[in-house]
């Protein structure tokens, strides 16, 4: 079975936790993850919504940030983890970890939608995937060797590269393992 890192410094880690426990459906195991010594040997990593400010400062001071960057696993980011992945931010208070080819725009839709819910067309899923957005980032764009899996008209919020996906909306949160079970699939 495969085993599963969460980074475990901030965010809804829990619920990560959980959802990839239900995913593995008794396979694999799943470690949570707060030093490079934690994210040796795990086959994935899944780096959890939060505060991307915090989170990206807790990687440097865990000494998590090249550990990371050098991971031979796959990585599933979700929300500020979606910002941490990225090459490029729009903000200059972290540089982000430039390991999915995408630019990305932190707390894009603004204080009126700060959340919502939306049935999203997933590319390779039969039926629309309920995401739920908080205080979401989105890509505004994506490398060529990214696919786009997902888009609404404020910009991507699904993507895949190799084994890595980056996700604006919480899955973890859904009740749907879809989107972990195709993460798993491909590693
Ligand atoms: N707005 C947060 C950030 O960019 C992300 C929100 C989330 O992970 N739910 O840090």
């Amino acid at each position: 079975g495969k085993k599963v890192g969460v980074l475990a410094v901030q965010g809804d880690v829990s619920e990560h936790v959980r959802a990839f426990v239900d995913a593995l459906g008794g396979e694999g195991e799943v470690v949570e993850v707060r030093s490079a010594a934690d994210l040796a040997g795990c086959d994935a990593f899944a780096i959890p919504g939060g505060e991307s400010t915090t989170i990206a400062r807790l990687i440097g001071e865990n000494g998590l940030r090249e550990a990371i960057r050098s991971f031979t696993g796959g990585i599933f980011a979700t929300c500020a983890g979606m910002v941490i992945v990225a090459a490029t931010i729009n903000d200059t208070r972290f540089a982000p970890l430039g390991i999915v080819d995408i630019t990305v725009e932190r707390n894009a839709f603004g204080r009126q939608k700060d959340s919502f819910e939306a049935d999203l067309e997933v590319l390779g899923l039969e039926d629309p995937f309920h995401a739920v957005f908080i205080r979401a980032p989105v890509a505004a764009a994506a490398g060529p060797g990214v696919e786009v899996l997902s888009r609404i008209p404020q910009g991507i919020v699904a993507v895949r590269q190799g084994k890595h996906m980056a996700l604006s909306f919480h899955p973890e949160l859904s009740g749907d393992l879809r989107l972990h079970r195709m993460f798993l699939a491909g590693l």
